[in-house]
């Protein structure tokens, strides 16, 4: 009878020496002599493999030709006290199970010391790789410290609808979402332009770029909210920070005001690096030892800081006091780009910073006026390495400010009735922010591209897998 399987991530456990066990999974080495072989088995439980030792008094050369790289077995054996140094139990196999054969004319994971960029050629396989591995559980264990973080802190998860027919956000180009046969469109007489009365929604529609001002509508009502889901931004810019397709967590609160908001986020980032910094270990040492020497230093300096809150005005004073050659000019009034972000993180604080009150005029147009008529009650949170990792605002609640603001701007509001009367309708004090899932993962990943945290990402010309 098969004995019940042990995942690799438990077999580990001193008490199991002695017993026999079963375990499955893919190879990813093998190697030994005449007399023994010893594969590596991993099943993505954990980075570490399971060293099988297979004597070859007990097996044949026929029957141990299939067991390749990247194929697939059944193992059972005793599990005994390992003499190789590095480990510390290993299976003595009694029975071997071939699922599956990797060809290794074929099969594109060969050993190591494949680049990052070969990787994301074959995403559809590289998870199985220690590296996507690492990252990807990592991923995932961050998801649900994003989960338990806002869920202990009364936070209700808010769906907010992915396909929308608001274009105002301004975060970003988007994407259209149409049943029209966009061959033969159908035209209005008149005018000559699409007529969308004929598409599926009756009304242009696109993939939404940001959950926040249904979130509104639900921090107004539940009083604190989070949205975490996809978020879509056909943005033309290939850089290792932005993706088309991406994750973002956006809490809303009502009665929270910009410094309430900054706590919050600030706390928020903390729980989420000590998290993975408790919970994936492994998997973070390994990366450290791969990628990036410094990276458990950087998390636990993160962790024990405080991040530094700094009006931008203030911000734009130290980069123009800086004497540095940036390739954008700095001057007041300007959007800040990475080098000047990176400037103030890694040079002149080497801390995070949460910069505040930025011009209206870079900003969107809910955020709320201060009284200097000029500035917005914005907050970045800008990283070392990442640049933003958090945008935020304390919300503008009043009704007639709002509506200069959108007149000013001249921005479409036909369809956007339902947000204004949050406003019309019990309006309060309120705050929120975005931030970027794979940002965050990047960070405590300490990867530099964001294609190579997640697992199938988006871009401009590629859509593979
Ligand atoms: P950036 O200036 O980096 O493009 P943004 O100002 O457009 O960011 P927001 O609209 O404030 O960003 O979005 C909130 C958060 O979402 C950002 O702080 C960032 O972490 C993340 N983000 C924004 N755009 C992208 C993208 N294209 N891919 C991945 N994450 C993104
Ligand atoms: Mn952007």
């Amino acid at each position: 009878m098969e004995i019940k399987r042990t995942k690799i991530v438990d077999i580990f456990d001193p008490a199991l020496i002695g017993q026999k066990v079963c375990v499955k999974g893919w190879v990813r080495t093998r190697r030994g002599n005449k007399n023994v072989q010893f594969v590596a088995l991993n099943d993505g439980s954990t980075i570490k493999n399971i060293q099988i030792v297979i004597d070859l008094a007990k097996f044949s050369e026929e029957q141990l030709k299939p067991i390749t790289t990247g194929s697939s077995l059944h193992v059972e054996g005793m599990l005994v006290a390992s003499q190789g140094k590095g480990q510390t139990s290993e299976i003595q196999a009694e029975t071997i199970e071939i699922y599956g054969t990797a060809d290794s004319e074929t099969y594109p994971l060969q050993k190591k010391g494949h680049t990052l960029e070969f990787l994301r050629e074959k995403a559809h396989l590289r998870p199985r790789t220690n590296t996507f591995g690492a990252v990807l559980r990592v991923r995932s264990a961050l998801a649900f410290a994003i989960h338990r973080f806002f869920q202990e802190r009364g936070f209700f998860y808010l769906h907010t609808p992915l396909i929308t027919a608001s274009d105002c956000e301004g975060a970003g180009a988007m994407f259209q979402v149409t049943t029209l046969n966009l061959n033969d469109l159908p035209k209005d007489e008149e005018t000559g332009k699409i007529d969308y009365s004929q598409d599926f929604f009756g009304k242009q529609t696109s993939l939404t770029v940001s959950g926040q001002l249904e979130g509104e509508l639900g921090a107004t009502a539940l009083g604190a909210i989070y949205t975490f889901g996809p978020t879509f931004r056909a943005e033309n810019s290939n850089t290792p920070r932005h993706l088309a397709e991406f994750w973002m967590i956006e809490p809303e609160v009502a009665f929270n005001d910009i410094t309430d908001n900054m706590d919050l986020a600030e706390d928020f980032v903390k729980y989420c690096i000590g998290y993975a910094l408790d919970n994936c270990r492994d998997d973070i040492e390994f990366l450290q030892q791969m990628y990036d020497k410094q990276l458990i230093e950087r998390l636990n300096f993160v962790l024990h800081n405080d991040f530094v809150r700094l009006p931008y005005t203030e911000g734009i004073k130290i980069l123009e006091a800086s004497g540095k050659k940036f390739e954008f000019p700095v001057k007041w009034g300007i959007d800040l780009q990475s080098e000047h972000e990176r400037y103030l993180v890694e040079e002149h604080f080497k801390r995070p910073v949460i910069l505040t009150d930025y011009p209206k005029e870079i900003k969107a147009f809910y955020m709320k006026l201060n009284e200097d008529g000029k500035t917005v009650r914005a907050m970045d949170v800008l990283f070392p390495n990442i640049g933003e990792i958090i945008g935020g605002s304390e919300r503008e609640e009043s009704y007639d400010k709002l509506m200069t603001r959108i007149e000013e701007l001249n921005i479409p509001m036909k369809d956007m009735w339902w947000y204004l009367d949050t406003r019309r309708f019990g309006t309060v004090p309120h705050s929120g922010f975005g931030l970027g899932f794979e940002r965050l993962v990047l960070f405590v990943t300490g990867m530099t591209n964001i294609r190579d945290v997640i697992p199938f990402p988006r871009t401009p010309k590629n859509a593979e897998f």
